[in-house]
């Protein structure tokens, strides 16, 4: 929702509307507007709080025009954080547990009480040479880092992140790719959008992404959807497949081998930017039909023939995901499949993607969808483009904090169990069961946004 005009930015200081309620008569109301954030999901729109500059009281918030991402526009939930701010049933004290855990009984003491209870046991296990015993486990942050600033700062490795039962399959096979473990695309000015979920309705950055593909599509692109649901998205969506779960990126591969048997591809960026040297280093067997009269060393950046070779094998490597193989996997007929590949070859530069949770987190191996996905930009060359797909950070402000402290030179097995050495973040899911283990003890957990009885599959190993 939006509203048609906003408040402009030079009355903020004193901004005046009628008294609705006071209807017939006119009475006027005077508000301080305050920019804030909300917090109901992880897109962080901005919000107004438009505070009564007699009472001093938030009496609504709405959109705030200024903030980029947003740009005044909010879901439901926006406006709807009066109710979070005036909830009658607000924790409004800290209660500590009085009996056994799980016994119920509690009793409520003051913030002072609970403060200095936290920070000395904080205290004593750090002073203690236990700082591992001390854990921050975060679901949205919200906070910029301050808190692994802070953590940082005490010589803590104590964070913890609900990534790995979310985003960090998509991460993994983004960081592969790029370096960065976040894409960001440029679907407003996309030819084809290419979704995988449902990012109109509930994907990561669900707003301003929704804003975006709208736009997008207002220019005349074709939305194209990967949801097993018919999801409000996908409603909205040019083509809608529903693979069978976890058969994603058997799609994706078809897709890829139609780019490049066909020749669609980007050759000029592939040969640029691809490290294909190095693939050949590694594969000096030659493809068929190629003659073997030259090395494939690294050093071989600029040479034609190599490339050609790299191009062969590239064929070779990518024929066997046909379209009909795709349709034995997931359940989609191979002449949608092949309707679908068409679509993303024509978009060449503008093709703009994006998968996070959903069938990356949901699946084993899923990691391979993000990649798989990726691998499309790739060939067609829209990765830093207008209307492709960007690594998160190129084409955005990304403020830094002012300090930063170093890394505690300490590890946390907690967190990190020396047995997973390639995990991508934290392996958090399986704290309950490492503690269970003996591999270590927690003095002091806290999370934030974060609950993990409620959101981990086995919630209940968290009491
Ligand atoms: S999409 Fe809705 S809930 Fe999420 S931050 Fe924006 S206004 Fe809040």
């Amino acid at each position: 929702m939006s509203l048609r005009s906003y408040p402009p930015l030079e009355k903020w200081d004193d901004w005046t509307e009628l008294e609705s309620v006071a209807w017939p008569k006119r009475v006027e109301r005077h508000y301080m507007l305050v920019p804030t954030t909300c917090f109901n999901c992880e897109s962080a729109c901005g919000l107004l709080a438009y505070v009564d500059r007699e009472t001093l009281e938030v009496r609504k918030y709405e959109g705030n025009p200024e903030h980029p991402g947003s740009r005044g526009r909010n879901c439901a939930k926006g406006p709807a954080t009066l109710n979070q701010a005036n909830d009658p049933d607000r924790i409004l004290y800290p209660l500590r547990r009085d009996g056994k855990r799980g016994e119920n009984r509690w009793s409520r003491v003051t913030w002072d009480e609970a403060l200095d209870d936290i920070a000395s046991r904080i205290r004593h296990a750090i002073a203690g040479g236990r700082p591992n015993e001390v854990m921050y486990h975060v679901g949205r942050p919200g906070e910029d880092g301050y808190t692994e600033r802070v953590l940082a700062a005490w010589g803590v490795d104590g964070h913890n992140s609900h990534t790995n039962i979310c985003s960090s399959s998509a991460r993994a096979g983004y960081q592969f790719w790029m370096g960065w473990d976040r894409p960001s695309p440029d679907h407003a000015n996309a030819d084809v959008i290419l979704l995988i979920s449902a990012h109109l309705e509930s994907g990561h950055y669900f707003n301003p992404h929704a804003q975006r593909v709208m736009e997008g599509k207002a220019r005349g692109a074709k939305l194209i959807v990967f949801d097993v649901r018919l999801s409000n998205t996908a409603t909205h969506a040019d083509h809608w497949l529903a693979p069978w779960p976890g058969s994603e990126a058997a799609i994706l591969l078809a897709i890829a081998s139609y780019i490049i048997g066909n020749n669609r591809y980007d050759r000029e960026f592939v040969r640029r930017w691809w490290n294909w040297q190095e693939y050949m280093a590694r594969h000096p067997e030659r493809s068929e039909g190629s003659q073997p009269t030259r090395s494939f060393a690294v050093s071989a950046a600029q040479d034609d023939v190599s490339f050609e070779e790299f191009e062969r094998k590239l064929r070779e490597l990518y024929a066997p995901y046909t379209f009909e193989f795709a349709e034995k996997e997931s359940g989609i007929a191979a002449a949608t499949i092949e309707k679908v590949a068409e679509l993303v070859a024509s978009a060449g530069k503008r093709l703009s993607t994006h998968t996070w949770r959903s069938a990356t987190s949901g699946n084993l191996g899923g990691w391979q969808v993000a990649r798989a996905l990726f691998l499309l930009n790739a060939l067609l060359g829209a990765i830093g483009t207008e209307g492709g797909t960007f690594p998160n950070g190129w084409n955005k402000f990304v403020p830094r904090p002012m300090y930063m402290p170093p890394h505690p030179p300490k590890w946390n097995e907690l967190t990190w169990p020396d047995e997973f050495p390639l995990s991508c973040n934290e392996m958090s899911f399986l704290l309950p069961h490492l503690l269970e283990d003996g591999r270590g003890r927690l003095e002091v957990y806290f999370s934030r946004v974060y609950n993990p009885v409620w959101t981990n599959p086995d919630g209940f190993s968290w009491i």
